[in-house]
């Protein structure tokens, strides 16, 4: 008689991890850079006070891409 070997089969159990659902869905549009969406605005424009740019836009135009006006200061500010 044979003794049959026993097969070891290791099932891999795909664990289906939960998603972390995380929504930060706290900041609208509103609360973003109007030109890369993507972070918080921080500059005021002087003098015509359009206030929906980054530090980081704010530093590439010369004049408001809103109203076109020259920019005589970039103020910060604190939302
Ligand atoms: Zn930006
Ligand atoms: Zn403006």
């Amino acid at each position: 008689m044979k003794a049959t070997a026993p097969m070891v089969e290791e099932h891999a159990q795909s664990t289906t991890s939960s998603q972390p659902t995380r929504k930060n869905d706290e900041s609208m549009d509103e609360n973003l850079c109007c030109i890369c969406l993507e972070n918080k605005p921080e500059i005021v424009l002087i003098p015509c006070g359009h206030a929906k740019f980054c530090q980081g836009c704010a530093d590439m135009f010369k004049e408001c891409p809103i109203c076109r006006s020259t920019v005589v200061m970039k103020q910060r500010i604190f939302l």
